[in-house]
């Protein structure tokens, strides 16, 4: 058991170190975009607090009683408090009740320990009221904070956490990770680890939901197409895509990583290196693709992705975004017709 943690070694070596008494502040703050592991590393750091049997230092067994209540979310010493269901905010009175818990001694456990996702999304007198008891944290209580990043939050919030930074992984790293995890075949965690950039919470979810996958595939054929059509029907293609109203930021995200998993394909494809391909059932597109460009104009191309990745987690319209991307993109001549 322990920590068990995919990537994120500074995080967790932090974390560990933090678990010791003269270490511990008051409050964390976890930052990272969606999927990519802040509850799970969150989770782990407040078993590793509370574990009976730690099997050393910074460490928790995973089996005591403390452990398995942490992870069946009974533990009567820790709150979990995110938006509610159907509600977009963390609201005051959700915040209210946090305070009157962290007043409270712990009734069994070393910490009593509240936990928030996503405090990016918490109203402002909700932060306003939570800075309370930041000031003013009551003894043997710990607060942990996630959100997608601390410029999302109140300065006065972050500057009185410790704050906790973690990243995507490699996509290596993820996708061996994926492979063992899942017990699915590399080709399955490589287009997980892509797919998900990096992000292995995501990639679990993808997993679980094969509808992601085809929408995946789908992504790539009509990137395929897009190659060869005029700007027109480039526009047209991001019009069609706004009437699905909801989830637009999180849909245009997989379908910027879907073609950025192509791309990656076509610059080893271009430059002859000895690597495996994500996709390999597209060798031929790849090709013919690769034949059509030089290794600038593909780092190029890669790197606009990357930039239009970055400006929707940075909340810039995703329509937008698109249309940008796809009007950068080389209008491609159709070899594949000519053979
Ligand atoms: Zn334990």
């Amino acid at each position: 058991m322990g920590w068990n943690i995919c990537g994120h070694e500074t995080a967790v070596a932090f974390l560990k170190e933090h678990t010791k008494p003269e270490k511990l502040r008051h409050a964390y703050l976890l930052t990272g975009s969606q999927g990519i592991g802040r509850r799970t590393l969150a989770l782990a750091f407040i078993k590793a607090l509370n574990c009976q049997n730690p099997p050393e230092p910074g460490e928790f067994c995973g089996v005591c009683a403390v452990c398995r209540q942490i992870d069946a979310q009974s533990f009567p010493d820790l709150m979990v408090l995110a938006p509610e269901e159907g509600h977009q905010d963390l609201r005051i009175d959700q915040i209210r009740s946090v305070q009157q818990s962290l007043a409270l001694a712990p009734y069994q456990a070393k910490y009593r320990v509240v936990l928030i996702l996503d405090f990016q999304r918490a109203t402002a007198s909700a932060s306003n009221a939570l800075l309370k008891s930041l000031e003013e944290p009551p003894a043997r209580a710990v607060l942990v904070l996630t959100a997608d990043s601390e410029e999302n939050l109140l300065p006065t919030i972050s500057s009185r956490c410790q704050i906790v930074r973690l990243r995507p992984l490699p996509m290596e790293k993820a996708s061996s990770w994926l492979e063992q995890k899942l017990q699915i075949p590399a080709e399955r965690a490589a287009v997980l680890a892509h797919l998900s950039s990096g992000r292995v919470g995501a990639a679990v979810r993808f997993d679980q939901n094969p509808e992601i996958l085809a929408s995946y595939h789908d992504a790539l054929d009509r990137l395929e197409e897009l190659l060869y059509a005029a700007r027109r029907q480039r526009l047209q293609y991001v019009e069609s895509l706004q009437k699905s109203k909801s989830g637009q930021r999180e849909l245009t995200a997989q379908l910027v990583s879907a073609w950025l998993s192509f791309w990656r394909d076509v610059l080893i494809v271009r430059s002859g290196a000895e690597m495996p391909l994500v996709n390999q059932d597209r060798q031929r597109s790849l090709e013919d693709t690769a034949r059509q460009l030089d290794l600038a104009n593909i780092e190029q191309i890669l790197e606009r992705h990357e930039k239009a990745l970055a400006r929707l987690d940075a909340y810039v319209n995703p329509r937008l975004t698109l249309e940008h991307l796809l009007l950068t993109l080389p209008i491609l001549k159709a070899a594949r017709q000519e053979k």
